[in-house]
């Protein structure tokens, strides 16, 4: 059994006075039935991890370096959020890929270190626009998949994302057999590449325009373990409706 996981991405946004976001969340969720992860940007994360502090909530980073610690200006390791209190990480967001020109080389070599530090890792994947009008979907995240998911012993630390990326932040939804095909591809080469117990483990969440009211449709898709949402994770009032259409 897969634990179904709401993951918010709060991205460039949020400052000291956004923390009560994550205490009226812990109010509202004293026992979820699912994960429940808040990714502030990294001069939050402590302060987050302590407003969470007992309750059923964990924090995590939005990037890290594949480097443990060295000469990196303005760059984050795996071992410095962990001291910071996250227990996962987002690699290879979309945003990652487009603005610091993230190649799949790069996403894996975060991933792995931030696997070898201890961190659960969300891997993000999905096609432009132009890639899916051209017909290349599942070629573009068979091809994100081989290139930026490491090699594992286990399948729980493991987290992929699929997040079409002309439906970031625009509205725009693919329909549920568009998703199911998409989660299905991916559960099968996951499946193909670590065996169908560890591939099986693996959860796989759907990212882009969640909200409350497409979040029980996109829920009902088979092999979608969850969400991982940008806009709708910055407040309690939308993104509790989502936690509790996946419990
Ligand atoms: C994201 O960027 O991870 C995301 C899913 O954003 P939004 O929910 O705002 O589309």
């Amino acid at each position: 059994m897969r634990l179904k996981l709401a993951a918010g991405n709060w991205k460039m946004n949020g400052t000291g006075g956004d923390l009560h976001v994550l205490t009226e969340l812990a109010q509202r969720h004293t026992h979820p039935a699912c994960e429940l992860l808040i990714c502030p940007p990294a001069t939050l994360l402590h302060r987050a991890a302590q407003a969470v502090e007992g309750a059923e909530i964990a924090v995590g980073g939005q990037d890290c370096h594949p480097q443990g610690n060295g000469a990196y200006t303005g760059d984050i390791s795996a071992q410095m959020l962990i001291d910071a209190g996250a227990s996962a990480v987002i690699l290879g967001h979309s945003e990652r890929r487009q603005y610091h020109a993230e190649a799949d080389e790069t996403v894996c070599a975060k991933a792995l270190a931030a696997q070898a530090a201890g961190l659960t890792v969300i891997v993000c994947v999905g096609e432009s626009l132009a890639q899916r009008e051209a017909a290349e979907t599942l070629q573009v995240i068979a091809g994100q998949i081989a290139g930026s998911v490491p090699d594992l012993a286990s399948g729980n630390a493991l987290v992929i994302a699929y997040e079409p990326i002309w439906a970031i932040g625009t509205g725009l939804v693919p329909d549920t057999g568009q998703i199911a095909e998409v989660h299905d591809f991916m559960r099968t080469r996951l499946q193909d590449r670590f065996g169908a117990e560890i591939g099986g483990q693996i959860r796989l969440l759907y990212g882009g325009s969640v909200k409350a009211t497409n979040a029980e449709e996109i829920f009902a898709v088979p092999n979608v373990d969850g969400a991982l949402v940008g806009g709708a994770s910055l407040t309690a009032a939308d993104f509790s409706p989502i936690v509790r259409a996946l419990e």
